[in-house]
């Protein structure tokens, strides 16, 4: 059985550009973007055509979207998968498990990351990414999601038994963020 890394953080801590590092960085790694997944099964039977979309519709269809991504996901047989994914999701009827317990045992984690920055990186670089409709939050809601995250985390540790970090990814920090977390999965492989 190989390695998953399972990396997670609110939307705007800059994740899925740590994540692509980390895969570029692994030899004979393979990205699984949890939100991709679930958007091409979202697209094909119709439910939605952007992933921004997604976490507006009732949970009930989210569910489906999310099952069908975990089992897509649970067949990946490389020996590095890292997910990119997320803890919550803040849907109109609330925080909602990214993680809930069929789903974090489906994908088998060995590794839980969680990648952070401070509420006034990720505000910034939630206003600068214009091709995402990112939800507009106050700093103060910012730091609530972040503690909210670090609970998450905890959460899918104890249900899997696998370890948790939490990186902070500073602005124009990615590449050693990226290398530290290559040298840490590449020293669990040996
Ligand atoms: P992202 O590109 O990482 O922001 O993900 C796009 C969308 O995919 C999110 O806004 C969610 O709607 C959905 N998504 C990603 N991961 C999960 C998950 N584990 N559970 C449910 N929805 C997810
Ligand atoms: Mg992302």
């Amino acid at each position: 059985m190989g390695l998953r890394a399972v990396v997670v953080g609110i939307p705007g801590v800059g994740k899925t550009t740590v994540v692509d590092k980390v895969v570029s960085g692994f030899e004979g790694a393979r990205l699984a973007n949890f939100g991709t997944l679930m958007l091409e099964t979202g697209i094909a039977s119709k439910v939605v055509k952007h992933r921004d979309e997604m976490r507006k519709l009732p949970v009930d269809k989210q569910r489906r979207l999310q099952k069908a991504a975990a089992s897509k996901i649970a067949k990946m047989k490389e020996k590095l998968v890292v997910v990119d994914t997320h803890l919550f999701i803040r849907t109109p009827e609330g925080f909602w498990p990214g993680l809930p317990f069929d789903v974090v045992r489906a994908m088998k984690p060995t590794h839980l990351v969680l990648v952070e920055a401070t509420p006034d990186e990720i505000a910034s670089r939630r206003a600068a990414d214009t091709t995402r409709y990112r939800d507009a939050v106050t700093k103060e809601s910012l730091a609530e999601e972040l503690a909210l995250a670090r609970s998450f985390l905890a959460a899918a540790s104890t249900l899997t038994g696998a370890p948790m970090m939490i990186v902070t990814n500073t602005q124009g920090k990615q590449d050693e963020v990226a290398a530290g977390l290559v040298r840490m999965l590449e020293g669990a492989a040996e």
